[in-house]
């Protein structure tokens, strides 16, 4: 019998088709969704491999139903919503990295150029009636971005910066890349990104190592004029020395996709700092990786990850578990 691929995130139906496309041959797929208690206990010693969103469906009575669990893939790049406490140690846990980081590195770089030209404070302003052309942008040519976190993302970002005449400095873990940069390092060159920068770009995970990894410290290192764009996780930067910086520097702007607090359902989401008062933050409601035409990147990308264990090869984006496990 083939073993079972189990679905726990609401797949629409052009999922359920890419997702069966891929895996057919493999395997039988089905959906937790669709399933009572009954028909799941029947098939939980089938299941091989779980595909779930962003981890935060899955349960504790679920995964230890799962007696022959041997690999769990998310959709999303990030793995911070993974409960790793409940999930055995042999069962393989893989990020979707990759799936969708051509549209993360498209928004951060709309966040960029609406920063160094200025466009949401002259918006506001035109909206008043107020013609203010005293704020000009500069060029985005010969200015040196830092790209902490050259992965999926910073890469897709470093190509395109390196179009616009741009100097890259990456930082990733192995201190090495494949793309046309100008510096690469690992963390222990981070100080000397931080200084010279016009522009940061973060696309780290959050991980135990990365989690207030840009704080009072690394802020005093940065150029009052900085331009800092961060769509890897809020909690990556420490929110209330980005705070004090962006108040005591105005002529800094941080450009935020990705947030501390999120909100529940339709309440206010205020961060613990009033951000939205600050006029040199720009701000967008964790979108970056969202865009009707990647989403099926996104599945196809996961279910071929799947697809690979199930044949036996090794799959991609294995996580360290003790990156995550506190
Ligand atoms: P990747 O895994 O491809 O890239 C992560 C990069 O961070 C790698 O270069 C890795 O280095 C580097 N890194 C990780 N830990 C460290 C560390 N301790 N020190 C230095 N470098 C480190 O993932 P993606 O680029 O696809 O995504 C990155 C993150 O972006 C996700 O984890 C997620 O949090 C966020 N994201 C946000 C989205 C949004 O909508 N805003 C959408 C998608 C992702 P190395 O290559 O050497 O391993």
């Amino acid at each position: 019998m083939k073993p079972i691929v189990l679905v726990t995130f609401r797949a629409n139906e052009n999922d359920r088709k890419i997702i069966e496309e891929e895996l057919s041959k493999l395997a039988d797929v089905k959906y937790l969704l669709d399933m009572n208690q009954n028909y799941l206990r029947r098939i939980s010693d089938r299941v091989r491999a779980i595909l779930t969103g962003s981890g935060r469906d899955l349960k504790e009575d679920l995964i230890k139903e799962l007696i022959n669990l041997e690999m769990i893939q998310t959709l999303s790049a990030g793995l911070d919503h993974v409960p790793f406490h409940i999930i055995p140690d042999h069962v393989i846990v893989a990020s979707n990295a990759g799936g969708n980081a051509r549209a993360v590195a498209e928004h951060a770089l709309a966040l960029l150029l609406s920063a160094v030209k200025r466009i949401p404070q002259h918006t506001e302003k035109m909206r008043k009636g107020i013609w203010e052309r005293r704020k000009y942008g500069v060029l985005l040519k010969d200015k040196v971005v830092g790209i902490i976190g050259l992965g999926h993302i910073g890469r897709e970002f470093a190509k395109m910066a390196k179009a616009l005449g741009m100097r890259v400095y990456g930082i990733n873990r192995s201190g090495q890349t494949d793309v046309d940069v100008d510096f690469i390092g690992t963390l222990r060159d981070l100080d000397r990104v931080l200084r010279q920068a016009d522009f940061i770009l973060i696309a780290l995970p959050l991980t135990r190592e990365t989690k207030g990894l840009i704080g009072e410290n690394e802020f005093r290192l940065m150029k009052r004029n900085v331009i800092l764009v961060n769509v890897g996780r809020g909690d990556v930067i420490d929110q209330k020395a980005l705070y004090e910086f962006l108040r005591t520097n105005p002529g800094a702007i941080a450009a935020l996709d990705v947030w501390w607090r999120y909100p529940k359902r339709d309440e206010p989401t205020f961060q613990d700092y009033p951000f939205h008062k600050l006029e040199n933050v720009i701000m967008t409601p964790h979108i970056a990786g969202f865009s009707p035409e990647i989403r099926e990147n996104v599945i196809r990308n996961a279910v071929e990850n799947i697809a690979r264990f199930l044949r036996g090869e090794k799959p991609r984006n294995i996580a360290k578990k003790e990156d995550y496990i506190q």
